[in-house]
């Protein structure tokens, strides 16, 4: 791969490497520059790479292409959907289910909700687990909407969307579930989206793509008003001239995972030895039961998060003290306070995330980096 040998990169929660296959059609898209909007032919160039990757994140979430919108960032998606779900389901109750350790652009979002009037509820998340009583009393309230992560961007934990579906309908609550897929997208098997969820959010850059692309998948039944007016580009959901090259390589980078079924036995296999390793090296590691196969949260006992990051750092290997969003203010993460991890555990965390390309001799040089830097700062 192009890039991967400027760091040793353990940091790709954060964001990837862009893929081949992304490059190229990012490359071949800056060359067909036309508005998609336009009738003529650059313009119809570029509405059909738009189409194209339109169908590829469809195929990937099993859903028709008329139910993926394009954004610029996770972010913008998340905020449309809540903000839009806010608007459009106030009238069925006033509370919002979501869980303690939601991404800062779903949190932020319901906080500001919360300000509003709306009733936010936030489900806990200890240990990475779902507590299914706590779900059941909730669905008994007048649920506007629901809005909890597939998987935990620091912890790597993967929280039971298909149990909170299953008791929506057992307690007959008719809210619509939106889901934060950014990290599990693609890296889950056969995970149908649709089976659970009425919106998901998925972010190009968390899987070989580039950043400036984004999208939401939008059961056809739900209504979600748009945030930017304007043009009405995205069937009127997000006003604004679309990122073609961007969602051109979102689309290649989509269908390159769909061809190798995203390897996940392979980054598996990377987890299970580096969880091993690191172990034996008397490096704690948090392992939530259920969890995705590229994050791996560690606590180094005794050294500081951002020691361990500047000292790994100066050896060219990036890896995250938190999100790569919280990482200045590691001392009250609210999400590995929800996770159950004590104060010193908090304070010496380090989040390791990688790809089904990173080699076994990167995995080496990382273990080997940790353990020195766990010695040097105890000696
Ligand atoms: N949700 C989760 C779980 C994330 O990890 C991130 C990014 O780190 C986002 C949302 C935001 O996505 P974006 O960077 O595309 O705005």
């Amino acid at each position: 791969m192009a890039f991967s040998n400027l760091y040793l990169y353990f940091d790709s929660a954060a964001t990837t490497a862009p893929c081949a296959e992304a490059e190229e059609a990012l490359l071949s898209a800056l060359r067909r520059y036309g508005n998609p909007s336009s009738g003529h032919c650059a313009g119809l160039d570029a509405k059909r790479l738009l189409e194209d990757s339109r169908e590829a994140v469809a195929s990937a979430v099993g859903c028709s292409p008329d139910e993926i919108r394009f954004f610029s960032s996770g972010t913008e998606a998340s905020n449309t959907a809540l903000f839009g779900l806010a608007k459009s389901r106030k009238r069925f109750g006033n509370v919002i289910l979501t869980t303690d350790s939601e991404h800062p652009s779903v949190r932020e979002p319901l906080n500001l909700l919360e300000q509003d009037g709306f009733r936010v509820l936030r489900l806990s998340t200890r240990n990475g687990m779902l507590d299914e009583r706590e779900i059941r009393e909730a669905c008994k309230l007048p649920v506007a909407f629901v809005s909890v992560m597939q998987a935990n961007n620091e912890t790597g934990a993967v929280y039971d969307l298909p149990l909170i579906r299953r008791i929506l309908q057992e307690e007959g609550c008719r809210a619509p579930v939106h889901c934060d897929a950014v990290q599990s997208f693609l890296k889950i098997r056969n995970n149908r989206l649709p089976a659970f969820c009425d919106v998901a959010t998925l972010s190009a850059h968390k899987i070989g793509g580039m950043k400036g692309a984004a999208a939401l998948y939008i059961r056809k039944e739900i209504r979600i008003p748009a945030l930017l007016l304007g043009g009405g580009q995205e069937s009127g959901l997000r006003s604004g001239t679309e990122a073609v090259p961007a969602i051109a390589a979102f689309g290649a980078a989509v269908r390159a995972k769909l061809r190798d079924g995203g390897r996940i036995a392979a980054m598996e296999v990377i987890h299970d030895r580096l969880a091993d390793r690191l172990t034996k090296a008397g490096i704690r590691c948090h392992l939530p039961e259920s969890r995705l196969p590229n994050i791996l949260h560690i606590s180094v006992p005794g050294v500081p998060s951002s020691w361990t990051l500047n000292a790994l750092s100066a050896k060219r290997i990036c890896v995250s003290a938190g999100s790569a969003c919280s990482s200045r203010n590691i001392k009250d993460n609210p999400v590995l306070a929800a996770y159950g991890l004590t104060k010193e555990e908090a304070e010496s965390s380090i989040r390791l995330s990688f790809t089904e390309n990173t080699t076994e001799e990167e995995c080496r040089l990382l273990c080997e980096a940790l353990t020195e830097a766990a010695k040097l700062k105890r000696s």
